[in-house]
């Protein structure tokens, strides 16, 4: 828990979310300001900052958001017609929240990565 992360504290419950699934390590929740009709944040529940910050001691963690993005995309019904992932990272990615987060976006075609 990191005293002055907003997702630390939307973790630990004291900001409200609106919970999509959780597992041991990770925590998935409604983007506050969706950029698609489906639009979710997948968190690790320990603070890392940004991908730069990852270890290969953060490995099975990773693979456990990688799982809980299939089980939200199932959840929210875009499986088959399809979704992105995106982790932004630092300024040129447009990073605003230092608290690692993959964005979940589906539910209407997403046109070319730019
Ligand atoms: P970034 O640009 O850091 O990759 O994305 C941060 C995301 O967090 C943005 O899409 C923004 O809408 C979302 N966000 C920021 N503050 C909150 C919040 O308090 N609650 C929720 N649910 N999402 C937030
Ligand atoms: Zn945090």
């Amino acid at each position: 828990m990191s005293e002055d992360c907003i997702f630390c504290k939307i973790i630990e419950g004291e900001i409200p979310s609106t919970k999509v699934y959780e597992t041991e390590n990770t925590y998935a929740f409604e983007d506050v300001d969706p950029k698609a009709p489906v639009h979710v944040l997948i968190v690790p529940k320990p603070h890392i900052p940004t991908v730069n910050d990852i270890s290969g001691e953060h490995a099975s963690l990773l693979g456990e958001m990688m799982s809980a993005a299939g089980e939200v995309a199932k959840l929210k019904g875009v499986s088959e017609g399809g979704y992105r992932l995106v982790v932004n990272t630092n300024r040129d990615a447009g990073q605003v929240v230092f608290h690692l987060h993959m964005h979940l976006m589906g539910g209407r075609a997403l046109g070319p990565m730019g």
